[in-house]
């Protein structure tokens, strides 16, 4: 398992920052260590929108602050999806558009965040990034040849909401609401960091490999935990209907 060292180099521009990754380990069983430095850029494009000059410069301060949180988080981010072998991007570009109208995605190293969603919610702009830089990380090239992407996204959503947020922002999926383990994003998360907890600490760690080397079959639940994933499912859930559980 790799071994990562982040010192952070401030250049003096507020939108370009460095990270160094340093991965150390390799799964011949051969020691070593590589140190890589990712550029993370992030720009405001203001062009089909109409922002007043207050807009403009909230734009400008939630992208530098984008740029402040990868510097900050990428290498735990690598870390805890124990990505630390895999090659990394040389560069991170972050583009604060009015093109883009989710909230918002992310292709290889590129992402795009809506500037009518910064501007709406800035504070869930670090946290979007978070989630977002979990995707650059992943890098999930290969067909697995089922269907994971309620995976991937849980995974994004784990590094995010218990690994980043605060603890009083975790998400708890409500019974009423009948989560499921599949149910994707912060309710997959949720189940993930309880089936970390339980059953082995390194379960996102494996799930990512698995995913990354396109491996994965549901069976890999059965090989980590023991359990299928619906019996996981079945647990889980019954652990939320304990009312003094939070
Ligand atoms: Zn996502």
């Amino acid at each position: 398992m790799g071994c990562l060292q982040s010192p952070v180099w401030h250049l003096g521009l507020p939108a370009f920052l460095l990270v160094t990754a340093t991965s150390v380990g390799f799964a011949n069983g051969t020691s070593g260590s590589v140190a890589k430095r990712t550029l993370i850029v992030s720009s405001v494009d203001v062009s089909g929108g109409k922002p007043d000059a207050d807009q403009v410069k909230a734009l400008q301060a939630i992208s530098d602050n984008a740029v402040k949180t990868g510097s900050r988080y990428y290498s735990r981010i690598i870390s805890l999806l124990g990505a630390g072998k895999h090659p990394q991007a040389e560069k991170v570009t972050i583009s604060f558009t009015y093109a883009y109208k989710g909230v918002a995605a992310t292709g290889g190293d590129h992402m795009e965040v809506a500037n009518d969603y910064a501007l709406k919610r800035p504070n869930d702009i670090p946290g979007v990034i978070v989630h977002e830089l979990a995707h650059v990380v992943q890098a999930y090239s290969k067909d697995t040849g089922y269907d994971t992407g309620w995976l991937t996204e849980g995974i994004a959503d784990y590094v995010r909401w218990f690994n980043f947020e605060p603890k009083a922002k975790r998400p708890h999926p409500q019974l009423k609401r009948n989560p499921k383990a599949t149910g994707s994003y912060q309710t997959t998360g949720a189940f993930l960091f309880w089936t970390v907890g339980k059953y082995d600490r390194n379960l996102v760690k494996k799930l990512n490999e698995a995913m990354y080397d396109g491996s994965y079959t549901p069976g890999i639940w059965k090989k980590l935990t023991g359990k299928t994933l619906e019996e996981l499912n079945t647990e889980w859930v019954s652990t939320l209907s304990e009312p003094n559980k939070p």
